[in-house]
């Protein structure tokens, strides 16, 4: 199995091979690279899609038409990333299951998110934008991916100490952190309730948002000990009872580790963006 690393470059590459990249990038590009055409279908609920060559040759890829818009791109990458991948569907489990997440199809979703949210292209817009949740939605916007993609792919690309949290029913399910909180060991833990009396529960119990706010460190961190100003943006999405949160750190108080910046560390490939969260298979054990 390659690295995350690995399976970004081969996505780089692939996209380069389709041509001048505009936005939000066709996914229908995407499939006939691979001699394959989209198809809209009924399927389960839970069902993403699936693939399978026709009679002719040519590469089928059936999406779940029930699905928001946004999710049958990222599925559509998804199964663009079986074939260039070589790697062999294993659908049974659903993608929200993402506790028995087989690796080739956590490959398969790295390799989409790189895809629907090309480096080159939103790297830049990463540096340049606001640290804001409305800033996220305004790039979900425009690169036509989900919420929790783009504000997962933020919070790894951004150069700041900052974090995307993910939570439902009131529990954070997962994070994404930049490279620098997680140098700082900014550890989130997933299965804790938000914390008591922080804007996002309080916008999840139907505050409405009203902009950035301050924020307790060591209600968020575990162990935290550092100095440093925390700020809190939060967003309720009622409907599926989802709580968005952005966190960073007011970047003149705090004094950057020493050690060496790692882009892609090993904690890069415990919790994954998505739409589900996506821990890597590892043996290895949580510092
Ligand atoms: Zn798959």
């Amino acid at each position: 199995m390659i690295d995350e690393l690995g399976i970004a470059m081969k996505a780089r590459e692939f996209i380069g091979r389709c041509g001048p990249l505009a936005l939000p990038v066709s996914v229908d590009a995407y499939a006939s690279q691979i001699g394959g055409e989209v198809l809209k279908e009924a399927l389960e609920e839970n069902e993403d899609a699936w693939s399978f060559r026709d009679s002719a040759g040519k590469y089928r890829i059936c999406v779940n038409c029930a699905h928001n818009a946004r999710r049958q791109r990222f599925s559509v990458c998804h199964e663009v990333a079986h074939v260039v991948l070589e790697i062999a569907s294993d659908h049974a489990t659903p993608s929200w299951s993402y506790s028995r997440r087989p690796p080739g199809e956590i490959a398969c979703d790295v390799f989409a998110a790189e895809l629907l949210l090309p480096h080159k292209l939103f790297k830049p817009r990463v540096d340049s934008a606001d640290m804001a949740l409305a800033a996220i939605g305004s790039l979900a916007d425009e690169f036509d991916a989900s919420l929790i993609s783009t504000g997962s792919r933020f919070a790894t690309f951004s150069g700041e100490l900052c974090a995307f949290v993910v939570s439902e029913g009131g529990k954070i399910r997962y994070s994404a952190r930049s490279a620098r909180l997680r140098e700082a060991k900014g550890w989130i833990r997933p299965g804790s309730p938000l914390p008591t009396g922080s804007y996002s529960s309080r916008v999840r119990a139907g505050e409405k948002p009203s902009g950035a706010e301050d924020a307790e460190p060591d209600s968020w961190f575990e162990d935290w000990a550092r100095d440093g100003a925390l700020f809190e943006d939060a967003l309720h999405l009622g409907q599926w009872d989802q709580t968005l949160t952005l966190l960073w750190f007011d970047d003149d108080q705090i004094v950057a580790p020493a050690p060496e910046r790692k882009q892609w560390d090993e904690d890069s490939y415990r919790l994954r963006e998505l739409d589900g969260v996506l821990p890597w298979p590892s043996g290895k054990k949580r510092r």
